[in-house]
């Protein structure tokens, strides 16, 4: 008997995570979209600037690569694979908000993967990526 009722209350209140879904208001969602549209745009800026700044540092190198040692070389091969992987980094983040702003559109982003509570537009304007809510993040770091 008791056992039902605790059943029933877990159906209740994941129905109730469900209907919370959906409720964000248009304003909110453009919000968030503007927010990540931005951000999108920032980091594809840093992405280019990098690109270039990795081509100027590389024409360099090659300009100035007389009388290298090997252990010259050995530090440009280490600094440019460092910068490839600095570009490639932000490439991603890049790539995770373009997919961000997908779920927006399909209504599937910006929910609380465990308690299925909106995350505050603000959360999510500084951590795109973010599938938690604070609360929820909170308890996983504790564990
Ligand atoms: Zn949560």
């Amino acid at each position: 008997m008791a056992k039902t009722a605790e059943t029933k209350t877990a159906a209740a209140k994941a129905a109730v995570a469900k209907a919370a879904r959906g409720t964000r208001t248009v304003a909110e969602t453009e919000k968030i979209r503007v927010a990540l549209t931005e951000r999108r745009d920032e980091l594809k800026a840093e992405h280019d600037q990098t690109l270039v700044e990795i081509a100027e540092l590389q024409q360099h190198r090659l300009t100035d690569s007389a009388g290298d040692d090997q252990a010259d070389t050995g530090t440009k091969t280490f600094e440019r694979e460092q910068e490839i992987t600095l570009a490639n980094n932000i490439l991603e983040r890049v790539n995770q908000v373009e997919r961000a702003l997908e779920r927006l559109d399909e209504g599937g982003y910006g929910w609380c993967e465990k308690c299925g509570n909106a995350i505050p537009v603000e959360r999510l304007a500084a951590f795109p990526s973010a599938t938690l809510c604070v609360t929820c993040k909170q308890l996983e770091e504790r564990r």
